[in-house]
């Protein structure tokens, strides 16, 4: 038997751009009805709704700030008034900094740790009752490869990312016998708004041109030398909510065009 993911719902953290955008289109294509969330301007945010509307799902919009649990909670409620329940999760919501270790700012450090971990606690922890009693569901957490490894500057973004490679095993396990899968996507580089704004910072940290920062640092990784795409990332997700994924949980699988395999 397939179970189709038409007529689910999945909530999407950070899908107002990027990478989250690109899964919230996959699974919109597929059927699932979205829960939207992210910081943008207004008019954009709801003509990005109404194109991943055009699917023939419904598209609610969260504005909650990943940073405040009250908002998290009540994103999630929200959520499953409209729908019932949140069948798919994806954690997706993330910000970077680039500093060395002792100049970093502790503002910096605190809300990367909020938005890029802590943030899927709270869902994690919002959504599972009624995940759980409806007996089926898939949770992704976007991590990086740099939650499996690390690249000097930023600090808090790998500790975060590891942090994330933790949650997701020991989710899993708490889950494994309700039908509940959870895995880690640990793409490489995609080329979305947070890579090219990391450039010049990059570029600033490392005394180099930015051009330098896009060969020698970020495509030097890579060793197939192209930046994954959003749209490849979306499919990724879409399979992990496939039946043939079933068995896949507690898994960080690397989508890095070979660069943790070096
Ligand atoms: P992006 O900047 O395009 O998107 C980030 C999203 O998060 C946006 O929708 C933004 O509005 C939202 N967001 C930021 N702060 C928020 C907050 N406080 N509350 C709610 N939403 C908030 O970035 P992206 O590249 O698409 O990154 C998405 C995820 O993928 C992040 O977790 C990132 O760490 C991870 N990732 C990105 C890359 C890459 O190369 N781009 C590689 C590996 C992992």
């Amino acid at each position: 038997m397939n179970t189709s993911i038409t007529g689910k719902t999945a909530l999407i953290t950070g899908s107002t751009s990027g990478i989250g955008l690109g899964i919230a289109k996959a699974l919109a294509e597929k059927g699932a009805n979205i829960v939207m969330n992210g910081f943008g301007d207004k008019d954009q945010i709801e003509k990005t709704r109404q194109e991943i509307a055009s699917f023939g799902v419904e598209v609610l919009y969260s504005g909650a700030d990943m940073t405040k649990p009250e908002e998290i909670t009540a994103m999630v409620k929200e959520a499953e008034e409209k729908f019932s329940n949140i069948d798919i999760l994806v954690n997706n919501a993330g910000i970077q900094f680039v500093s060395p270790v002792e100049d970093f700012p502790p503002e910096k450090w605190d809300a990367i740790i909020a938005i890029n971990m802590s943030s899927s606690f709270h869902t994690i922890r919002n959504v599972l009752p009624k995940m759980k009693e409806s007996g089926w569901g898939r949770i992704i957490n976007l991590v990086s490869a740099h939650g499996l490894v690390a690249s000097p500057f930023k600090s808090a973004y790998v500790t975060a990312k590891h942090g994330m490679v933790g949650m997701t095993k020991t989710i899993a396990l708490e889950t494994a016998e309700d039908n509940i899968t959870v895995n880690a996507i640990c793409p490489g580089y995609v080329w979305t708004d947070l890579v090219e704004g990391q450039v010049k910072d990059t570029a600033k940290a490392r005394g180099i041109t930015e051009d330098e920062v896009i060969n020698d640092v970020l495509l030097k990784a890579q060793w197939t030398k192209k930046f994954v795409t959003t749209e490849q990332l979306g499919e990724i997700a879409s399979f992990l909510c496939s039946d043939a994924a079933q068995n896949i949980t507690g898994a960080s699988i690397p989508v890095d065009g070979g660069w943790t395999a070096a």
